[in-house]
């Protein structure tokens, strides 16, 4: 549980008490919220109408939210019941996007926070979708093929009836990657009998997937710390790196960082840190990750010149540049401090909220490059659109050409989060940029399309 670090304008204050009174207990919900309200005191005085047309009360409640059963057999035959959900938060500019979080962390108000702050990410990539987001507390860890086959289809068969290519297109996230979207994807094809590629993201190159995908959020969110540093007159290269995590995020974060001239010296899982200060070898973790879905600990019995901290805080580490790619409030406002003492200068959030609130003021006060996830790592998203836009024309663009697009889109949401934070007085607060930049153009649609 953390604490709220910033302060409320008064006017906005009342409506973040009454999302507390109407959620209570979802504390990450709440911690979203408050984040995105602290910078929306600049934008009701400047634009009077949102207020009255109640824009930031709507924006906070879900359009819809649905909760299911899924019942799964086990290998041994023995019968499991979880709780499953997706949240369709905001269709403004496009149908629900967002990804699936298999996690038994997983309950309403983890999802909630995500679905939340995907509206305004989804906004900034600047292609139509709106946001959403689902997940089970389902653990996937140490299931075999067939226990995950059954379990997606179980799920499938309950959510498939709120999908739709224009409707609500879920990817995948913690604990859902290709081989989940796969049993997902084929059990939709079934019940519905439609080979609808568009209704889910991040699906096989064979099977209506697009390039790039698998790399977009890591490679996304080191683009956008490239821009942050370029912005200073800084570069990348030969910068040391740590990146939490060792999944999807932190895996291609790696590599994109190592292709940038930046060495990585430390990554983790949920039991401990690998470090190796002649650089990570990206083909063992990816051998070790992706291949053989075994623990970071492994990396360093095959490579004897790295060690492995059990249970060890990564952000000890020294670093110049930190990629948090593992999960929400991974970082703390010690681990800031620690971070800033040991001459830390650009965060990117590869992850979704991962630095506490006291933690992001640390980076802020101490003018640290901060961009927080919903622009950092929007790259993710973006591309899952691009595959959309793939699927709609029966065409799949090259990896050269999905890449570019990608960069452009991170150069584009950069600079946007930039100049917003420039004409509202916060030079260099890609918080408030985000925030602000996004909540307008959600806004304004919403407007537009009247009470609804
Ligand atoms: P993966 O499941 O591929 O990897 C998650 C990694 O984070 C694993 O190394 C995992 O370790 C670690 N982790 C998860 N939970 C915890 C925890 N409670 N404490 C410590 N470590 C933990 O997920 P992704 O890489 O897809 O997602 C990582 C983050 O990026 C999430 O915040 C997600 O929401 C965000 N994100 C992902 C996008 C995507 O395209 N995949 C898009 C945008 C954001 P372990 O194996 O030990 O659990």
């Amino acid at each position: 549980m953390t604490t709220m670090a910033g302060k409320l304008d008064e006017k906005i204050t009342p409506i973040y008490q009454e999302v507390l009174q109407r959620n209570p207990g979802e504390s990450e919900f709440h911690q979203a919220v408050h984040e995105v309200l602290e910078s929306l005191g600049r934008v009701i005085v400047k634009y009077p109408e949102f207020a009255d047309h109640k824009i930031i009360q709507r924006i906070c409640e879900p359009e819809r939210q649905v909760i299911f059963r899924v019942p799964w057999q086990d290998d041994r035959g023995e019968v499991h019941i979880n709780r499953a959900f997706r949240v369709e938060f905001n269709s403004a500019l496009g149908p629900y996007k967002g990804g699936m979080r298999f996690h038994p962390s997983v309950y309403l108000g983890v999802i909630k926070f995500l679905g939340f702050e995907q509206i305004f990410k989804n906004a900034l990539t600047g292609l139509p979708i709106g946001g959403g987001k689902g997940g089970s507390d389902f653990d996937p860890k140490g299931r075999s093929d067939d226990e995950i086959m059954r379990f997606c289809q179980s799920l499938m068969t309950e959510l498939y009836r709120h999908l739709g290519e224009y409707t609500d297109v879920p990817a995948g996230d913690i604990g859902v990657g290709q081989r989940e979207i796969g049993y997902l994807f084929g059990q939709y094809k079934r019940i519905t009998n439609r080979y609808e590629s568009g209704v889910l993201t991040g699906k096989g190159l064979d099977w209506g997937g697009s390039l790039v995908r698998r790399e977009a959020t890591g490679y996304g969110t080191v683009f956008f710390a490239q821009e942050m540093l370029r912005a200073r007159g800084e570069s990348l290269e030969g910068r040391k790196c740590v990146v939490s995590g060792s999944g999807n995020v932190a895996i291609y974060a790696a590599e994109q960082l190592i292709q940038l001239g930046a060495k990585v010296i430390a990554c983790s899982d949920s039991n401990g840190v690998i470090v190796h200060e002649a650089g990570i070898d990206l083909d063992l973790l990816k051998q070790i990750k992706e291949v053989e879905r075994r623990r970071i600990r492994d990396y360093a019995d095959r490579c004897t010149d790295a060690r492995y901290i059990d249970r060890g805080n990564i952000w000890d580490i020294p670093c110049d540049v930190a990629i948090p790619a593992a999960t929400e409030n991974e970082l703390s406002g010690s681990d800031a401090k620690k971070l800033v003492e040991n001459g830390c200068i650009a965060v990117a959030e590869g992850a979704n909220m991962p630095t506490t609130p006291e933690g992001v003021h640390v980076f802020q006060d101490a003018g640290v490059a901060y961009g927080p996830g919903k622009a950092a790592n929007a790259g993710g998203v973006a591309t899952s659109a691009l595959e959309m836009q793939q699927n709609a024309s029966r065409d799949s663009w090259t990896f050269e050409y999905t890449e570019k697009r990608l960069q452009q889109i991170m150069q584009d949401i950069h600079h946007t989060c930039h100049e917003t934070a420039e004409e509202f007085g916060v030079p260099g607060n890609y918080v408030l940029g985000a925030n602000i930049a996004a909540f307008l153009k959600v806004g304004r649609a919403m407007v537009a399309m009247g009470l609804v």
